[in-house]
């Protein structure tokens, strides 16, 4: 089958169709090189080009301020979850985490093997369907940084505004929505990524870190876990996830050039979203948003169906004609529709579409 589907992977997850065929056409020889980027070095000038591009295009992309760093590393948003603590909690310091999910579960679980950490507030007793009032976050102003999850990937809750912090530095993981929208890095001390669920393959993991928190790293910490290491070898002290990459420079690329820039991508995401929502809401409760409605995700949509006996078949059918990737994670159940930047609005479409038909065959 050489025919593409609609494909709801949470991620690794859809990319945009011309990125892949650049790809394609590059896998065989670089124009110009006669290698791929497969087999060059990464000390070769060619692929130092390819990484400078895919900085500079992602500062252009999302307005990173000079005083920020951008670290291209591996291990995933799950090593960060390590690395953050072991870089920006000094001893004897503690760090607030605001926790709205599993992803910032696992953020607190490996923070707490290395340092104090405080639970500036928790979703977990409505099973993370909403995100906290502000007057729910009790900050340590002392605090070494307040870390929180934009979007909670598996939920499906998707913070709108950063959390007021006062003068905190603001830690966030931004895995699931990184890109997708604007952002005011000025806000952040750190914020990371997993690039692939918006801006690559899996391999690769964007680190945006500002500069006087870097000074903060202490002495003597294991050279891969070092931010500063990266920081000081424009994040090729080793052999760098190239391949990774140089996709993810593509991708920056496609949403500067063929979308125009994060407002445009925004406004994609967010058509595609209230359609979704939009056939949820319409649907005599038949279909339930597992998130309130104030705090959904335009990147997750989870929902369900009235039983799991018509979830199985629903997501059965759906693969059956196209539509990928719908079975919700474990812990929530139920559906999920990830709709990346990438994912195509027709898919959207034709899911709604879907949805009305399966429910008057089994209403
Ligand atoms: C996918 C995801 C992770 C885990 O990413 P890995 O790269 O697999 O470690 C962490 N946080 C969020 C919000 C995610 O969506």
């Amino acid at each position: 089958m050489s025919e593409r589907i609609f494909n709801f992977s949470a991620g690794p997850a859809v990319l945009p169709e011309p990125v892949l065929k650049q790809a394609q056409r590059d896998l065989f020889a670089l124009p110009g090189v006669g290698m791929s980027v497969l087999e060059i070095s990464h000390r070769s000038p060619t692929f130092e080009q390819i990484i400078a591009e895919a900085e500079a295009d992602l500062r252009k992309l999302v307005g990173i301020p000079d005083n920020y760093k951008v670290l291209f590393l591996q291990g995933g948003a799950s090593l960060q979850f390590t690395t953050i603590p072991m870089n920006l909690l000094p001893k004897g310091a503690s760090a607030d985490y605001i926790l709205t999910g599993s992803w910032g579960q696992g953020a607190i679980k490996e923070a707490k093997k290395l340092g104090t950490v405080r639970e500036a507030a928790n979703t977990g007793d409505t099973n993370f369907n909403r995100l906290p009032k502000p007057d729910e976050v009790k900050l340590d102003p002392n605090a070494a940084y307040v870390h929180y999850t934009s979007n909670e990937t598996i939920f499906g809750v998707e913070f709108q505004d950063e959390p007021v912090v006062g003068n905190v530095p603001l830690v966030c993981d931004m895995s699931s929505d990184f890109i997708s929208r604007p952002v005011d890095v000025s806000k952040y001390g750190l914020i990371y990524a997993g690039a692939q669920k918006n801006a690559g393959p899996a391999g690769a993991t964007i680190v945006i870190v500002r500069d006087d928190l870097l000074e903060r790293v202490p002495e003597g910490l294991p050279a891969m876990l070092d931010y500063k290491n990266f920081a000081k070898n424009g994040s090729m002290y080793n052999t760098p996830p190239c391949f990774a990459i140089y996709i993810c420079g593509l991708v920056f690329k496609w949403a500067l050039n063929d979308i125009g820039g994060l407002e445009n991508v925004q406004a994609m995401n967010k058509e595609k979203a209230a359609v979704l929502y939009k056939a949820i809401d319409a649907s005599d409760n038949y279909y339930r948003g597992h998130a309130e409605a104030d705090c959904r995700s335009q990147m997750n949509v989870t929902f369900r169906l009235p039983s799991e006996d018509l979830e199985k078949k629903f997501i059965k059918e759906a693969t059956a004609a196209g539509l990928d990737g719908l079975k919700g994670h474990r812990s929530v159940g139920g559906l999920r529709a990830s709709i990346y930047n990438a994912f195509p609005k027709a898919g959207v479409e034709k899911l709604v579409e879907f949805m009305a038909d399966f429910q008057k065959n089994n209403g």
